[in-house]
């Protein structure tokens, strides 16, 4: 089986209805034709905005996802979504992990285990983020470091549950900072986590580039053996960039 590629637009805490409304409107007029059918593009909006995206969409080929969720099915978790809620607003994707929500909002990889179990159990596919910091990149710690994001975060997971996660390394030093990783240095690093991961499956599964992605960049970036697709966060608000950044797939 081969491998689907991804073009994910992560919104982060922006837009309300009326700019979302005009760039999907241009997103959706302004689609390539010709975009290969094995290229999923979805688009991870404020929870706000999943019903009225999903209206938008319909029809398309365009998919829904959330930037978070919790690991609990329901109850006294004030200001949580669950599965079940996301699932009925259209949602088929969900950023799990985003290092924005390691690093602000104290996510562990405890948690992001957690939650990558509990999306599959629901049959949502999570993007499974993971990237060094600086100092680790400084370091030379990027191997090591991605090695035990996945290998915690993907702990306990079966052969065939592996093969229905995304993976999107996303160095952190390259996220909204206009700096991206050397299009050699994103294929060595995915190579890498590719090898580190369940060897019967790594060829299987999806594993994204995120970090300053770009109109300009995108396609030495993609066109890497190893990078299936890519998390994008700036340029996924605007619709030029981010066709362009789909367009590259072609
Ligand atoms: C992201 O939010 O995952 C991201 C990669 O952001 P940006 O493209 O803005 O660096």
């Amino acid at each position: 089986m081969k491998r689907n590629r991804v073009i994910a637009g992560n919104w982060k805490m922006n837009m309300t209805q009326e700019g979302a409304k005009a760039l999907m409107q241009d997103v959706i007029k302004w689609m390539p034709k010709n975009l290969p059918s094995d290229v999923d593009v979805v688009v991870c909006v404020p929870f706000t905005l999943l019903n009225f995206v999903n209206d938008m969409i319909k029809g398309t080929r365009i998919k829904l996802g959330a930037q978070n969720m919790s690991w609990a099915e329901k109850g006294a978790f004030t200001g949580e979504i669950s599965a079940s809620q996301l699932i009925e607003t259209g949602v088929s994707h969900v950023i799990i992990g985003h290092s924005e929500r390691r690093e602000m909002f104290n996510e562990t990889c405890e948690t992001v285990n957690k939650k990558i179990k509990y999306a599959l159990a629901n049959n949502l596919t999570p993007i499974f983020c993971i990237g060094e910091s600086l100092e680790q990149f400084e370091k030379g710690e990027t191997n090591a470091t991605v090695a035990r994001q996945v290998k915690d975060g993907l702990n306990g997971l079966t052969e065939d549950e592996l093969t229905k996660v995304v993976v999107a390394y996303e160095p952190i030093w390259a996220i909204g900072t206009g700096k991206t990783a050397s299009p050699q240095d994103a294929q060595n690093t995915i190579a890498f986590i590719r090898a580190e991961l369940l060897k019967n499956v790594a060829e299987q599964m999806p594993i994204l580039y995120g970090g300053s992605m770009n109109a300009e960049n995108a396609k030495d970036l993609l066109s890497q053996n190893d990078i299936d697709g890519g998390l994008i966060g700036g340029a996924s608000l605007k619709a030029h960039d981010f066709l362009c950044i789909a367009g590259s797939t072609i």
